[in-house]
């Protein structure tokens, strides 16, 4: 199994992906930041499109997807609250499996961002797209879940192979490398933060970023060993996770 995949900046700070199984041709987008530029990238990869996979229902994720499949007359996947405000044709919840040719994608359940968020992991491949709930240095707002269920899914995803590469929907890890050196003084972190610093100086993107990197790194996977700093000492994971990221939600850097 071998799966290609194409990353290109969409809106200020998205990423749009197209992925291709290359035993079958087969070719999906994952999100619809921006209809004209994920159509303009497949013009210029010379590929058609056979489905779109949303993460969830944000519109930097899903608003392209009545465009998109017009253009293409693709097939929408994706948890049912993409129907607030696009199309989509077949609903997935975790432990769902979507195919693209010969490529299987495991639905992950990733709620927390917001409630019905997922992402899909082809495991051949070791590949996942993650939306908005983990990225590198970083996790997602909280606008719909609770803590504990954020906690849940990003432990999901910190169980996933080591090597395992995760695409992130945003560029937001300069600034998640500020906040997380605020709080965490780990000498992996600050050589991480260097190279992020000046990764993004040179223009470079930071994404993908891998599973056990961001073990190792991001202080939100880390906040239980991080619970004494953020004044939760003794409490369960999931509240020393809920400190992590409330410091973050107050935090201006
Ligand atoms: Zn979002
Ligand atoms: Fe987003």
């Amino acid at each position: 199994m071998t799966l290609t995949v194409r990353q290109f900046p969409c809106l200020s700070d998205n990423y749009g992906f197209l992925v291709r199984d290359e035993a079958s041709g087969k070719t999906a987008c994952v999100d619809t930041p921006d209809a004209g530029a994920i159509l303009s990238e497949l013009e210029k990869a010379g590929w058609g499109l056979d489905l779109i996979m949303n993460t969830h229902w944000h519109g930097d994720h899903a608003g392209g997807n009545a465009e998109i499949q017009k253009a293409t007359g693709c097939t929408i996947v994706g948890p049912a609250e993409v129907r607030r405000i696009a199309p989509l044709d077949r609903e997935v919840r975790g432990g769902d499996m979507v195919e693209l040719g010969a490529t299987r994608f495991q639905v992950i359940e990733t709620g927390g961002h917001t409630l019905g968020h997922v992402a899909y992991f082809d495991a051949a491949d070791a590949i996942a797209f993650v939306g908005d709930t983990l990225f590198a240095l970083g996790c997602g707002r909280l606008f719909e879940g609770k803590p504990d269920q954020m906690w849940a899914s990003l432990s999901r995803l910190a169980a996933l192979p080591d090597d395992t590469r995760v695409y992130c929907a945003h560029e937001y890890t300069a600034s998640n490398a500020r906040f997380a050196l605020s709080v965490d003084q780990d000498p992996a972190l600050k050589a991480r933060a260097a190279e992020v610093f000046a990764a993004r100086e040179r223009g470079e993107a930071t994404v993908p970023t891998t599973i056990g990197l961001e073990k190792a790194t991001n202080p939100f996977l880390r906040a239980p060993l991080l619970a004494a700093a953020v004044g939760k000492a003794g409490a369960p994971d999931y509240e020393a996770f809920a400190a992590v990221r409330a410091a973050k939600d107050a935090f201006r850097g």
